[in-house]
């Protein structure tokens, strides 16, 4: 548990372990980068694979007003045949969101990030062969612009896997009128908003927080997951706290 002035945040991770090659991941990949970086960038690949570790956690966030959900995994009992790590799982994630303080009824908000299919997954449950909101009471925060741009997938009948995540993991959350499909600058309250993220815009971000202290807290980054941004003048570092 980490504590940001009045804010608490755990963090509640549903898989750990080696996910993709980076060269499949990053179109312009350059293994001598790893290469160089190798001494202060820490365990990040899997040596036996090749394969990069990749955590798939949501933080809980805990305010003086509302407990807050970011991300929601992979989830249980979907259809992911192409990743077989979120494939028909049968997990107990929801235990490990109540010990990092989050019982489903007590939920405010689920925040999305964004809406793929490892962001998404817990949104649902499958309650009587139907997809049910998992926490009854939020409201599930999501952009409207990629909720249009997923929207318009589906209806021109794309079957991939961020598709088939928006048919079981966001579709039914929209029914259920627990949807608030918001703008790229939403504020949910003092000290808790949005900010679009583009490949410029995440660039501007890490140079901007680079050398500042400030506390990160990525996606997909291994435990901690929690760290400090450096500027290593050819490339930027990652210092877990
Ligand atoms: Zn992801």
């Amino acid at each position: 548990m980490i504590s940001l002035g009045e804010f608490r945040i755990g963090r509640a991770v549903e898989h750990e372990g080696p996910f993709v090659r980076p060269e499949d991941f990053f179109p312009d990949w350059d293994p001598a980068v790893l290469e160089e970086s190798r001494d202060w960038i820490g365990p990040v690949m899997d040596p036996a694979s090749g394969q990069m570790i990749l955590s798939f956690h949501a933080f809980v966030l805990r305010t003086a007003r509302h407990t807050v959900v970011v991300d929601t995994c992979l989830g249980n009992d979907k259809e992911r045949p192409l990743r077989p790590v979120g494939h028909q799982r049968k997990g107990d994630f929801l235990a490990t969101l109540a010990a990092a303080g989050a019982r489903p009824e007590e939920v405010d908000f689920v925040m999305c990030t964004h809406l793929h299919w490892d962001h998404v997954g817990w949104n649902t449950r499958l309650a009587d062969g139907r997809w049910v909101p998992t926490f009854p009471n939020a409201r599930y925060v999501m952009a409207r612009r990629e909720y249009e741009h997923m929207d318009a997938l589906h209806a021109r009948g794309d079957k991939r896997m961020h598709a088939s995540a928006f048919v079981d993991s966001v579709q039914p959350i929209v029914r259920a009128e627990r949807a608030l499909l918001v703008d790229d600058d939403y504020q949910l309250e003092d000290g808790v908003w949005l900010e679009a993220m583009s490949g410029v815009s995440r660039r501007r971000f890490v140079e901007q927080h680079a050398d500042t202290g400030n506390l990160v807290m990525p996606a997909h980054f291994c435990a901690p997951s929690a760290g400090r941004i450096v500027d290593r003048t050819k490339a930027f570092g990652f210092v877990s706290v």
